[in-house]
């Protein structure tokens, strides 16, 4: 494969043109969450995260950076800080063999993009610059978050909470016999059970810290921050519990389903997204193995 690697002389004296075309130029790590300092020669960690300057205090949902990096190609979306539209490409590079992301922000808040700017309110601006990041990493079925989101977020997750010393559990649920809902009730009916578990899973979630993802047809992951193995297998067992408890009611008939549970916590442990992912399925594997409608963890 060609070497594409660039030198950290080269990338600044890039970054050097592009601050002229660019209101903000920056490099970041996107797993880590962090900006890059380029000037000494030598790349460092700075002190402040990259979300900060979207003042959100928290992790973006919509990372394009992230995006970048994972995917290997340039990303574009608009994001808003309260004050101003910004307009973010992100795009991979790898500096001296190590992959990161350069940031270009321009500010586009009179450039159209959210049409009529001038007479919104700033709760109605971040709503329309929200929805449109949003389609991205939302499955349509589900309205949880989808596979893109997941390679997204988890990496940075497991990376925060082993910087945070604290243990992080991932959960894998799968329908039990789905098939069998397919062809017994039809594939229409057979989404409202997908729905309905994903509702479930939703619910007996902490909001805004911890989130479900739709991971393939009618298998789910959970992912629960700073949560050490023991209150992990009861959250399942309480989501194993509430979709056996469930009736979908689907043009006059009736519907149960059960469910199948991995769960496995990471702590002080050094485990890649694909390994960790590897061994919540060994578990749900078991699981179905073992007589299904059960949480191994
Ligand atoms: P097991 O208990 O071993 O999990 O048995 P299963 O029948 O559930 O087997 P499996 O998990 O392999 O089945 C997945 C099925 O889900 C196969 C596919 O037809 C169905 N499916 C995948 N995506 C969708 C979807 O979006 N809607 C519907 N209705 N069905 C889907
Ligand atoms: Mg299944
Ligand atoms: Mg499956």
């Amino acid at each position: 494969m060609e070497d594409k690697s660039i030198s950290i002389d080269a990338l600044i004296s890039t970054m050097s043109v592009f601050k002229k075309l660019y209101d903000v130029v920056r490099v970041v790590n996107p797993m880590k969450k962090q900006i890059l300092d380029l000037k000494l020669n030598k790349v460092e960690d700075l002190e402040s995260s990259c979300y900060n300057l979207w003042k959100k205090g928290k992790v973006c949902s919509n990372c394009v950076s992230a995006r970048a990096y994972n995917e290997r190609e340039t990303f574009v979306k608009i994001e808003y800080n309260g004050e101003k539209v910004y307009m973010l490409t992100a795009i991979p590079v790898e500096l001296d063999g190590v992959p990161v992301v350069l940031e270009l922000l321009k500010d586009v808040t009179n450039s159209g993009v959210i049409e009529n700017i001038e007479n919104k309110d700033s709760g109605t601006i971040h709503d329309a610059v929200n929805h449109m990041n949003e389609l991205v990493i939302l499955d349509p079925l589900t309205k949880v978050f989808n596979k893109r989101f997941i390679d997204e977020r988890l990496p940075a997750d497991i990376i925060s909470s082993s910087l945070n010393g604290e243990p992080l559990s991932l959960i894998m649920a799968d329908i039990d016999f789905f098939k069998k809902v397919n062809d017994t009730y039809g594939h229409i009916a057979g989404d409202e059970v997908i729905k309905m578990v994903a509702d479930t899973l939703k619910r007996l979630i902490r909001k805004d810290v911890d989130w479900v993802a739709r991971y393939g047809g009618e298998e789910f992951i959970v992912c629960l921050k700073n949560t050490s193995k023991n209150p992990a297998v009861k959250a399942a067992e309480r989501m194993r519990k509430a979709i056996e408890n469930t009736i979908i009611s689907y043009e006059g008939m009736n519907i149960k389903v059960t469910a199948s549970f991995g769960v496995k916590t990471l702590f002080e442990e050094q485990l890649s997204e694909e390994e960790l992912i590897k061994e919540v399925d060994n578990k749900l594997y078991e699981a179905k193995n073992t007589g299904r409608n059960k949480v191994i963890a």
